[in-house]
């Protein structure tokens, strides 16, 4: 997400904010881009892979007003996929797969050093 304040005609690293913490883009907090602006960090991620991909956690239950249940907030999909939500904003989802793919897409660069839990 785009901080809400930004300076459209002057953007900074930092006025990119992780969807799930809403950490700053910085050197050092790897960020991995979705549809429409959405983003996910390196530590959200670590995390989602852990409960998702390793642990295979159930799908928190979903309050929200859509009928079809959450909505990836990566790929905007409805997902039959495990999902997970932010621990601090609830309308914050990744499915598994893009767990998968954004944790590749990490793992895979060179000039970051991001691994995937083991
Ligand atoms: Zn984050
Ligand atoms: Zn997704």
């Amino acid at each position: 997400m785009r901080n809400p304040n930004a300076d459209e005609n002057d953007l900074q690293m930092s006025d990119f904010w992780c969807d799930y913490c809403r950490r700053p883009w910085t050197e050092d907090l790897p960020i991995v881009e979705g549809h429409q602006g959405s983003l996910v960090c390196g530590k959200c991620l670590t995390l989602a892979y852990r409960d998702v991909v390793l642990d295979e956690l159930p799908t928190p239950a979903y309050e929200g007003p859509d009928p079809h249940g959450p909505k990836c907030t990566m790929c905007l999909e409805h997902r039959e996929d495990l999902m997970w939500r932010s621990p601090a904003y609830d309308d914050a989802w990744i499915c598994k797969r893009c767990i998968r793919q954004a944790s590749t897409a990490l793992a895979k660069d060179k000039d970051i050093a991001w691994e995937k839990p083991v």
